[in-house]
């Protein structure tokens, strides 16, 4: 199994810990349950954030000095060797290794590797060279997202916060006037019927340009985004907004004569800085009108203009008025145009009119037409008429470089891609994640999503460190795409440092390691002779490679943050499908959520980073590790707190305190186990069981819950049960050390250095990490004597609330259980409601028996109250309790007088109704049923 290797351009934090902790987890789980388990480590230098890291501090950025001084607390002196990019990364390297061999992550460092081995490159070089002869690198024309300054493709790893581009296209409708256009940026050009105005930003800067050989006014901000989208764009000169507003212009498809508006919600570096109005349906446009007809109140000229403005109806939507959008404004009751919630209005009715809008009389030819469908028309209208172009814009804008520039859309000419997009590839991706554990399972859709989605994607940058590619030696291969298959890496970096006399001549010169030595020790292609024979590599080493290849390949289980699903971990899944046999095809992926600290997202400006190894340092490595992962399951956010910290270390001190009082001495118990023991047992094999089935689909938190905590109150409930006497024939000892040998080993793989420190302390030789998970046991398995004891306890809590309640110090208690009439009769009921038949059947039933007929009334009453009980109870309580059956609740209870005497400090009878010298002053006998005694308290 593996886990994501970090990118060693700053120290780890606690959020980091949690991923390697629950891989280390999985790991250790699964040696214990007797896999021979490698979980190797390597790290990643590949691409900008290194550089963009260590430029900032050449450049003396405030921000990041005082992050790596005041919090991860490096010694200013130190801060001057990480201003080169390749001793930051040698330097943190060193500092996240540290870190996770003080956590105790189980990791074989023999495999260690950086992305910018020299052999690491000759393999990445490999994987490039295999995809390309499969066809799967293209070389093409695509959009991507763009840093003007680096000049170089950028995605999810070079930009600041780690932000995802995303592209997406809108329109460009164009208005005229005297052969000069006003392309207007839209994603809904079917609206154009019901244009009253245009707006421009009154405080904006525009300019006429020549693009394509038109004419065309535009915000400045869009004529580099023009420019980088392959327009032929020369500015002619500065506009001011004064020069356009209360002009008009003419409208493109209505041929209508339509003003232009003053908006200063309009922003520049939006589309084109010039927007369609469409008052009717655009909730903005209707707020907006109707403030600035309030603003030129009695202003001559442009009042009456604005006066003559009014709203055009063209979408007929049902259940709304002529004007949706004013319809919205009600319903969000929007006061200005500033009103955020004019969003969640806008998103609304855009959402309705598409899916569920019809054009109205007055759209010409598109009259009657579905929105949706009028939309591609009008489209396909506008482009024959050359009226409309399109425009690619960053829908998450702004998405920032590392470099602190901002970013564009360009569109790439002769650039590499992997062509995600190839049919076949895909139809080989979805077969490899078919048949993998995706967990949490409702990650699934994503992964299906994202394999579906994906196309080609920008393989290469100008800038970064890396691996250059092959045939292009003008551009590095990019981060995300030089790992997703170094997982196999680690096979042949365990050679490559073992067998260094052998392979040093290749790091030297590592065009002398052909292609043909990946190809025979990954995919089993050639003959040892002759790879033997072409690289000077013994034989032995070769086929030492391919075997132990093809002993831990495929990988079972991958680890990484959900964060990272729609892109790293759906590559990992494409590669694998495409260079690997199916058999080496991945087995199963683990993406967890994030740790929030005290509930919040975790932020320099917060001050509430925690780096690892401090937190290492101040609560120990396993209260770490438990605090990630304890409250939160794999999907959700878990949360990391000081006081949760504390607390688990206060609960392994409490169990390394119990071990110390159990000592090293075995004692080995004499006497037939009581029910109590059987019991505890029992339960014991129950944690089990429950344990068991939870790492097995790596529900971390719940398996700490059950094995930190909730064994305890079993084991509080047996000791208080058995009471401070202690005859030489008790088990007691006995079963308390099976109980913390059996919790020692569940505890090993979760906090393993405390399990090891109980371990030997009960004196056990050898290391607890050495042994075998903990079985359950069937025939340990008590479920009757389990069910008993929770009744014992029921009826104690019962109890205790009476005493509460009435304020009375007892001086005798008497507990009453059912006659066995009335199980009886409890029973048929159960029986009755498991078969869903008629309550009269029932009561029939009940008093055809002779013996119950003539208790009379009573037995009619109790009748009618049990199968009332019965129907309302649970399936699953009926169930147990019909197999159950006749509890003979009498012996239980007969059976736990001492107990309850002890706990209550008085005499205690027990009594079941009907017995022949009962004493029941109160008569209280009567009330009795079966799993509720009566109970009599003087
Ligand atoms: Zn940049």
């Amino acid at each position: 199994m593996t886990a994501a290797y970090p990118y060693p351009n700053s120290p780890q934090h606690i959020g980091h810990a949690r991923t390697y902790t629950i891989a280390d987890v999985n790991a250790r789980y699964h040696r214990m349950k007797g896999y021979n388990t490698l979980f190797p480590m390597g790290f990643h230098y590949t691409g900008t954030p290194l550089f963009a890291m260590s430029k900032r501090l050449r450049e003396g950025d405030p921000e990041i000095v005082e992050t790596f001084t005041k919090i991860y607390g490096i010694p200013s002196a130190t801060l001057e060797k990480l201003k080169d990019p390749k001793s930051m990364a040698s330097y943190f390297r060193e500092d996240i290794k540290r870190g996770m061999i003080e956590i105790g992550f189980s990791v074989d460092w023999r495999r260690e590797f950086t992305t910018i081995d020299p052999l690491y490159n000759r393999y990445i070089e490999w994987h490039f060279h295999t995809l390309n002869q499969k066809g799967l690198i293209t070389r093409g024309t695509h959009p991507v997202a763009w840093c003007p300054n680096d000049k170089s493709p950028v995605g999810v790893v070079d930009t600041m916060g780690d932000v995802e581009p995303d592209i997406g296209e809108s329109y460009l409708v164009k208005f005229e006037k005297d052969g000069v256009f006003y392309p207007t940026s839209t994603l809904r050009p079917e609206t154009v019927f019901g244009v009253t105005n245009l707006w421009v930003n009154p405080d904006a800067r525009y300019v006429k340009a020549n693009v394509d050989d038109e004419h065309w006014i535009v915000s400045g901000e869009a004529i580099e985004k023009l420019q980088h989208q392959n327009h032929k764009v020369a500015v002619e000169r500065e506009v001011q907004a004064s020069e356009l507003l209360w002009k008009t212009v003419q409208n493109p498809v209505t041929g209508n004569e339509v003003p232009v508006f003053p908006g200063s919600f309009v922003e520049p570096d939006n589309g084109t800085g010039v927007v369609m109005s469409v008052p009717g349906h655009a909730p903005y446009d209707y707020q907006a009108l109707t403030d600035l007809r309030q603003r030129y109140e009695g202003s001559a000229e442009a009042g009456q203009l604005l006066q003559a403005t009014t709203p055009i109806s063209i979408i007929r939507l049902e259940g709304f008025s002529e004007l949706p959008a004013a319809d919205l404004i009600q319903k969000f009751r929007i006061k200005d145009q500033k009103d955020r919630h004019l969003e969640h209005a806008t998103e609304e009715l855009y959402s309705k009119e598409f899916h569920d809008g019809i054009m109205k009389e007055n759209t010409g030819s598109y009259s009657g037409m579905p929105v949706a469908k009028a939309r591609e028309a009008i489209v396909e209208q506008l482009t024959r008429e050359g009226k409309i172009e399109t425009l690619l814009e960053l829908r998450n804008a702004p998405v920032v470089c590392r470099c602190g520039t901002k970013c564009l859309v360009h569109i790439l000419e002769n650039q590499w891609f992997i062509d995600y997009g190839d049919p076949e590839w895909k139809k080989l991706a979805h077969k490899c994640l078919d048949q993998m554990v995706i967990l949490p399972e409702e990650l699934r859709a994503e992964f299906n999503y994202t394999l579906d989605w994906l196309r080609e994607r920008a393989c290469a940058r100008t800038v970064g460190l890396g691996t250059k590619l092959p045939w292009d030696q003008n551009w590095t291969i990019e981060a995300l795409s030089d790992s997703v298959v170094y997982m196999a890496y680690y096979i042949l970096s365990k050679y490559f440092a073992k067998d260094w006399v052998v392979f040093k001549k290749f790091e030297k010169d590592t065009s002398r390691l052909p292609d043909t030595f990946f190809n025979f020790t990954l995919l089993g292609q050639g003959t040892v002779d002759v790879v033997a024979e072409q690289t000077g590599i013994p034989k032995r080493i070769l086929s030492g490679i391919r075997s132990e290849f093809q002993y831990f390949y495929p990988v079972d289980m991958r680890h990484s943050a959900r964060d990272l699903v729609s892109n790293h971990l759906s590559f990992y899944i494409f590669h694998h499908s495409s260079l690997f046999p199916e058999k080496q095809w991945p087995r199963g992926i683990v993406a967890n959520g994030f740790v929030l600290m005290e509930g919040a997202k975790m932020s320099k400006s917060l001050e509430n980073i925690i780096p690892l190894r401090q937190g290492i340092a101040k609560f120990g490595a396993d209260p770490v590790r438990l605090g990630v992962m304890a409250t939160a399951e794999l999907g959700q956010d878990t949360d990391f707190s000081e006081s949760l910290a504390v607390s688990i270390q206060e609960r392994l001190s409490t169990l390394i305190g119990q071990a110390r009082k159990l000592g090293t001495k075995k004692t080995v118990g004499k006497s037939k186990p009581s029910t109590l023991d059987r019991w505890m047992i029992s339960r014991l094999s129950s944690a089990v069981q429950t344990a068991t089935s939870a790492l097995d689909r790596l529900r971390v938190r719940e398996a700490i819950n059950i094995i930190l905590y909730q064994l305890d109150n079993d084991i509080a409930w047996y000791k208080r049960r058995l009471g401070p006497k202690k005859p030489k024939s008790d088990n007691r000892d006995r079963i308390l050390r099976k109980a913390l040998e059996t919790r020692t080993r569940m505890m090993a793989p979760l906090a393993p250095h405390t399990a090891e420190e109980i371990w030997n302390r009960i004196g056990n030789k050898g290391f607890v990490v050495q042994t075998d998970w903990p079985e359950e046991s069937e025939s340990e398995k008590d479920p009757a004597t389990e069910r008993a004891e929770t009744l014992v306890r029921q009826v104690l809590d019962d109890t205790s609330e009476i005493l509460k309640a009435t304020g009375i110090t007892p001086k005798h208690i008497a507990y009453y259980t059912a006659a066995d009439w009335k199980w009886q009769v409890y029973l048929k009921a159960l029986k009755s409601a498991e078969e869903k038949r008629k309550q009269g059947d029932f009561i029939k039933d009940v008093m055809g028996d002779l013996q119950l007929r003539s208790l009379g009334k009573i037995a009619a009453d109790y009748a009618a109250k049990a199968i009332r009980q019965a129907n309302q109870m649970p399936d699953e309580m009926r169930q147990s309790r019909l197999r159950d059956g006749l509890t003979a609740e009498k012996t239980i209870f007969v059976d736990s007088v001492d107990f309850y005497q002890r706990e209550f400090k008085c005499a205690v009878d027990v009594w079941q109704e009907g017995d022949m010298k009962i004493s029941d002053p109160k008569g209280r006998a009567r009330m009795s049923e079966p799993y509720r005694p009566a109970i009599y308290l003087e």
